[in-house]
């Protein structure tokens, strides 16, 4: 009989897909769900860049392409970085496409990562950060991220968190689930302790344009000494609603491209073909005004979420920074993230993401997408209210 490999069976499955697997199971029976728990908001790719993919596949652009990425891909890339990010990036040496962020970060760990190594992560983080660490025998050391402090480093915590093994800090601004957004202080501490501990920074800014209130994204590589030390992993998932095209790219130091294209080679090949020509389109020019829009309409979706769920008793949220989801403070209902989670899905029928998932200082809260439609805003945050008001959770 054979046997799994140990490094997937001491993998728990994703917490956020059980409730995800509770919320399809009563969907088949005809329940009419309220889904808040997927991080995707309610619209579709924009149709100027799905044109653009769709011929592209039309005129037979259906074969491979280079694993670093089509040059066309990588120079609107670097476009992109200059434009957008005040980044002079060389499209054959600092870029190369990927298959999603989530496949960015593989890549980033592939090329970093040797068994034992550490990664300092934040906590709470994205779901998927630990696991992937832990496949390449890194391993995860978690700061812990407390409100008091609005979700943000401490410089004692990171400290402690060092050590020989060390290798890289990992971490994505603005934060998934907390919203918080790394400010010039945060970015100070960060660079600070790699440079002094000689680390290697690894930046999710998967949702660097989704800030709100007038705050601005900073590229931790842009910070000075940093250009060589970081990976900047930048995708189009959450701001063009691309998450079905596993479409991202990488931005760092030539060896460490290089090391990416040799992994991309061995185990992926390389990024879609006709994704790569739609993604190019995508950024050969300044978001047009229709994408600016949708951005602004979701910085008010998030507001109208917060200011509604504010007014229920027991709970609480502050404004995200930055991101799409309001991370809501539970702990005045007694129950624990999952327990309430599985509730409002059986007894009310919305699903959110329990806080626990997220990382032990994720309990007590849970994450809420606010980027979908007004109408299953309006409807789920009545059945939320009912929750909390009428049936006394
Ligand atoms: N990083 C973060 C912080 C995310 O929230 C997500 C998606 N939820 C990803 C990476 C994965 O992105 P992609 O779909 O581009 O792989």
């Amino acid at each position: 009989m054979y046997r799994l490999a140990k490094r997937i069976l001491e993998t728990p499955p994703s917490a956020t897909v059980l409730i995800a697997d509770m919320a399809a199971k009563m969907r088949r029976q005809g329940v009419d769900i309220i889904d808040f728990s997927a991080g995707r908001a309610a619209e579709h790719s924009p149709d100027y860049i799905n044109r653009v993919a769709s011929r592209a596949l039309l005129d037979g652009d259906t074969h491979q392409t280079m694993a670093q990425g089509t040059p066309e891909f990588r120079e609107m890339v670097a476009r992109k970085l200059e434009r957008e990010n005040g980044i002079i990036a060389d499209p054959e040496k600092n870029i190369i496409a990927t298959l999603g962020c989530k496949q960015g970060l593989t890549l980033a760990l592939v090329a970093a990562v040797d068994p034992g190594d550490e990664v300092v992560v934040e906590d709470p983080c994205f779901v998927s950060y630990k696991p992937a660490i832990r496949f390449f025998g890194g391993i995860p050391v978690p700061v812990p991220l407390r409100r008091e402090n609005r979700f943000r480093w401490r410089a004692e915590d990171l400290e402690s968190a060092v050590n020989d093994r060390t290798k890289a800090i990992l971490f994505s601004s603005p934060n998934n689930p907390t919203g918080t957004v790394h400010n010039e202080t945060d970015l100070d501490l960060i660079v600070g302790t790699a440079k002094k501990h000689d680390l290697l920074v690894i930046s999710d800014e998967i949702y660097e344009q989704t800030i709100w209130d007038g705050r601005r994204h900073v590229c931790i590589a842009t910070r000075s000494g940093m250009k060589d030390r970081s990976i900047t992993i930048m995708g189009f998932t959450k701001t063009f609603s691309m998450g079905g095209w596993r479409i991202g790219f990488i931005y760092a130091p030539e060896a460490l491209i290089s090391a990416m294209v040799t992994a991309q080679q061995h185990l992926m090949t390389c990024a879609g073909s006709f994704t790569q020509k739609g993604a190019a389109k995508a950024l050969s020019e300044a978001p047009p005004a229709e994408v600016k829009e949708l951005w602004q309409d979701w910085e008010r979706r998030c507001q109208f979420v917060v200011s509604e769920l504010n007014r229920i008793p027991n709970i609480s949220c502050d404004p995200p920074e930055g991101g799409f989801y309001a991370w809501i403070n539970i702990k005045g209902t007694g129950e624990t993230s999952e327990q309430l989670a599985k509730r409002l899905l059986k007894e009310f029928h919305i699903a959110l993401v329990p806080g626990s998932a997220f990382g032990p200082n994720g309990e007590g809260y849970l994450r809420m997408t606010c980027v979908r439609s007004w109408d299953d805003l309006r409807e789920g945050l009545l059945r939320f209210k009912q929750a909390f008001t009428k049936r006394g959770i």
